[in-house]
Order: C-alpha cells, then sequence, then structure tokens
C-alpha cells in the first residue's frame, strides 16, 4: 500500500505505471465500511492499479456543522483497504489546494434538470460541489474506469454525465447498495447514530420495499403511508419520492411502463440518511 498525499507525488506515483495499464479509481470520504470496500474489489477484480482517495470534501456540504461532524477514521481504513487489496494506492489529499488551485473556477456541466429535483432541492450547492471534487480527482488520477455506488443514486446520474461531457474516455460502473443484514443501507454517517437509532434506521429501508412492491398497485397512497409510519417512528422526513431511475422526474403515473426508483431522505436525531430501491415492475 501506498499513501500519498499532495497532487505531485501522484503525479510521480502515477508516472511510473506503464501506459497499457488499466487504473481504477474509487473516490470516497473515508469513515470506509463494506460498502466502500465493495467497490474497492470491483476496482480491483477489473483493473492492473487501483487508487482509492479519501477527502471529506467541504464545498459539497450545504451545512457547516454536517461537515464538522462528518466521522474520520484514517488509519482504521487504511487497514481495511489493506486487507482487501494489498497494493492500493490511497490518495489522501493533505489540505483542499491539493486538489484546487486559487484560480479554480466551477465545472459545468449540462444536467437537464437532474440537479434540481431531491437532493439537488435538499442541498443547494452540493451537486456542484460534488462536480468540482470529482472533476478534478478524474484529472489528476487518469483511470480506465471509476466506481461510484448506487446508494447516492442521484449523483451517480450526474457523475455519468459529467464522465460524458468532460471525460469521454473513462467508463463509469454503478454499484448496487451493500445493506446489513437486516436491510439498513451501509452508510459512514450510521457511525454518528446510538444502538437505538441504528436498529430504527432498519425501518426506512422497509419502507423503500413497501413502496417498492405496492407503489404500482397503489400510487401515492402508499407513499403517503410509509411517510406517516415513519414520522411516528421519530423520523423526520426530508422526502419520500418515487422517480424516473433516468430523468429523476416524478413518473406520470402510477400505472406507467417508465423504470422507477423509490427515494428516502430522512433525519434521525440530526443525522441526515438517504436510502433507495427499484420499483417492482
Ligand atoms: P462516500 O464516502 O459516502 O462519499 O462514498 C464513496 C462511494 O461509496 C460513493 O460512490 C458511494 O455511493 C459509495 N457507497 C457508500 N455507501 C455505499 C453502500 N452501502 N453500498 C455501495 N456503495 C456505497
Amino acid at each position: 500500500m501506498q499513501l500519498i498525499e499532495s497532487s505531485r507525488d501522484l503525479k510521480s506515483v502515477l508516472k511510473i505505471i506503464n501506459d497499457d495499464k488499466k487504473v481504477g479509481f474509487v473516490p470516497t470520504m473515508g469513515s470506509l465500511h463494506e460498502g466502500h470496500l465493495q467497490l474497492v474489489r470491483l476496482a480491483k477484480q477489473g483493473n492492473d492499479v487501483v487508487v482509492v482517495s479519501i477527502f471529506v470534501n467541504k464545498r459539497q456540504f450545504n451545512d457547516s456543522k454536517d461537515f464538522e461532524k462528518y466521522p474520520k477514521s484514517l488509519e482504521a481504513d487504511l487497514l481495511l483497504l489493506q486487507a482487501v487489496c494489498e497494493e492500493v494506492i490511497v490518495y489522501a489529499p493533505s489540505s483542499a489546494s491539493e486538489l484546487f488551485p486559487e484560480n479554480f473556477s466551477s465545472v459545468k456541466v449540462t444536467l437537464d434538470g437532474i440537479e434540481n429535483e431531491m437532493e439537488g432541492k435538499s442541498r443547494p450547492g452540493h451537486f456542484q460541489g460534488v462536480i468540482d471534487v470529482v472533476h478534478q480527482f478524474f484529472s489528476q488520477v487518469h483511470a480506465s474506469t471509476a466506481y461510484f455506488g448506487e446508494k447516492d443514486f442521484q449523483q451517480l446520474a450526474i457523475i455519468r454525465m459529467l464522465a460524458e461531457q468532460h471525460f469521454p474516455q473513462l467508463t463509469i460502473v454503478g454499484v448496487p447498495t451493500i445493506r446489513n443484514s437486516r436491510g439498513l443501507a451501509l452508510s459512514s454517517r450510521n457511525a454518528l447514530l446510538t444502538n437505538e437509532e441504528l436498529i430504527r434506521a432498519e425501518e426506512v429501508n422497509k419502507s423503500l420495499s413497501e413502496i417498492s412492491s405496492k407503489y404500482h398497485l397503489l400510487g401515492d397512497s402508499i407513499v403517503f403511508l410509509e411517510t406517516s409510519r415513519l414520522k411516528e417512528l421519530g423520523f423526520v422526513i426530508d422526502y419520500i419520492a418515487v422517480a424516473n431511475s433516468e430523468t429523476l422526474k416524478s413518473p406520470l403515473n402510477h400505472e406507467t411502463k417508465e423504470s422507477l426508483r423509490a427515494f428516502a431522505a430522512v433525519f434521525l436525531g440530526n443525522v441526515r440518511l438517504i436510502d433507495n430501491v427499484a420499483i417492482k415492475a
């Protein structure tokens, strides 16, 4: 394993890798769990070299408190990565200036309105922050394939558009969400929950599963029912919504043949959790 903290060192390490070698890239904000490790395993299977970045990107946090309390565990992360991929190159920029030069100006991507739905509506500036940091990582890492989780489904859609428009040689692979045995989507933010809240958090996926199996029959009433159920359990609901898997806009009606997903963003205490599942045809 190599730990690299500057863009200069990254450049010199990448220079000695032959041009014909395939580089797989996994961007993360650290506090790693099995979800991240699954991305790393796939990167290892499909490439000669694996680069994992660990960087908590302030630009994508619309809430400064959320940024400050974001869990960090670099030592533990390195051990986990080493166990999954001995030769991994870990790029953990020591400061934002390794990614963003003083004259940096935000990257423009045409997003066809995807950026205004759900997470975009609830977290102003979030996706531009994601686009900016991922653009800078892509520019520095020169990967052939980059791996992203479906856990952040809307982000994955936006990254695909960023790659199409700015990095046409780069393949983006979307990876299904890794869950615990009772369905809870693994997330770094789960580390901020109490044991009782961790168990209660499992109800989010239960609601999404109910919506998934009943939406075509019941339409918005099942969304309403599950939203009320989660409220009664003490969740504060940001949104629970069904949307088209590509445009991320609301479906025409519940009998539509469009490919749909159910999305949730909820607060448990002051921890914000998101999840999504495909709607059963
Ligand atoms: P993060 O560190 O939260 O920014 O996540 C880094 C990458 O890991 C993103 O592409 C996420 O979508 C992905 N990821 C996070 N949690 C999971 C999970 N439970 N299953 C699969 N991928 C995940």
